[in-house]
């Protein structure tokens, strides 16, 4: 079993940091589970007490139901992907892969036949034929890193740990080895826990965010979930490019008044009274004649398969996403931008009262 459990946990720095507050999570066995949240929030320290490279101050961390608090890094069955893979420059790709296996100690050791069976299943699921007997220096950066990634699968690991795994790679690469590491969890599905900044890795490779923000879980779900039911406002913003556009104001009689603007409130939130955020998607936002809040346009970004519109209205700023195949036109010039009108009263729109 290889189920994970932070409970309670807590780590408070020597200076008096608190980097990470009472944390209550669970990843199921073969779940990949993506740790989101802006830079400093507690991430890596969330991963760093579940690998033992941190002591724990408060609470407990838990792999396959055994409490493991105490227990050295090398006795938790964890392996370790980091931002920089830490290959061994002078060895090939194949001692690289094999290495950590030799050097198991005797209780685990593992033979010399089942070395040579799992590093060519390794080569095989990274795609590493190719380069087998060359040295670090003479691979790609995305090579390297599906080097330093069968190096941790060969040792079995009961659960995956990865921090930033993908940053250090050109934004085309990223994107192909995101899939790929989907992909790979597909086949060996290990029990993954994946630390990101990055709101696009985490929606396309997770089972389940766990988004974090000073130091504190705001929302734990699936990615849509999480997405179109967001548990607060911060959630609301951190997912979804462009962002969600977040109005502070007052409901009323079915109405939201933030300053100068108001507009109609959808019935889902007709009843909705007192002060809150307004929240409503991009693509939600609908640009049309006669619409209910008249708008000027301060800029449009031109993407090719969209538009992304920045109106102003009362001194709010409003973002639409408008794809191309939707609208059926190219957004307008710069000297025909002028007044438009949108729509704010969406379905799909929410109020926080946070
Ligand atoms: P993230 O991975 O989300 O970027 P970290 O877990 O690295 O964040 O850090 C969380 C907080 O703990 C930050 O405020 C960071 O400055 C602080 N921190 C991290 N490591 C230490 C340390 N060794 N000593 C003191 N503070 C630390």
């Amino acid at each position: 079993m290889s189920e994970v459990e932070f409970i309670g946990a807590t780590k408070r720095y020597d200076d008096g940091t608190l980097a990470l507050d009472s944390l209550d999570l669970r990843i199921e066995e073969g779940e990949f589970l993506v740790l989101l949240g802006p830079s400093g929030c507690g991430k890596s320290t969330a991963l760093r007490l579940l690998a033992g490279l941190e002591d724990i101050t408060g609470g407990e961390v838990r792999i396959g139901g055994g409490k493991v608090n105490d227990l050295p890094p090398g006795a938790r069955g964890i392996g370790m992907v980091f931002q920089s893979y830490a290959l061994y420059p002078h060895m090939t790709v194949r001692e690289n892969l094999s290495f950590g296996l030799r050097r198991s100690r005797s209780r685990d050791r593992v033979s010399e036949a089942e070395i040579a069976s799992r590093v060519d299943e390794a080569t095989d699921m990274l795609d590493l034929h190719n380069v087998l007997d060359k040295k670090p220096r003479e691979l790609s950066g995305g090579q390297q890193q599906r080097v330093a990634i069968g190096r941790a699968l060969v040792r079995r690991p009961k659960v995956l740990l990865m921090d930033e795994p993908l940053s250090n790679l050109d934004a085309k690469l990223r994107n192909r080895m995101r899939y790929e590491l989907r992909r790979l969890h597909e086949l060996h599905e290990t029990t993954t826990l994946y630390v990101t900044h990055d709101q696009v890795e985490a929606m396309t490779l997770a089972d389940r965010i766990a988004i974090i923000a000073d130091g504190r879980l705001q929302q734990h779900a699936k990615p849509l979930d999480a997405y179109h039911r967001p548990a607060n406002s911060f959630v609301a913003s951190f997912l979804g490019t462009p962002a969600m556009n977040l109005i502070e104001g007052v409901a009323k009689n079915g109405v939201f008044t933030a300053g100068g603007l108001s507009f109609t409130l959808p019935e889902h939130l007709a009843e909705w009274k007192g002060p809150g955020i307004y929240g409503v998607r991009p693509e939600d936002v609908r640009i049309r004649e006669g619409g209910e809040v008249p708008c000027v346009v301060g800029g449009i970004e031109r993407l090719g398969s969209n538009a992304i519109y920045h109106l102003e209205t009362s001194g709010h700023w409003i973002r639409v996403l408008q794809h191309r195949s939707d609208s059926g036109t190219e957004p307008p010039d710069r000297a025909e931008q002028g007044k438009l009108a949108v729509t704010l009263a969406v379905p799909s729109a929410l109020i926080f009262r946070d």
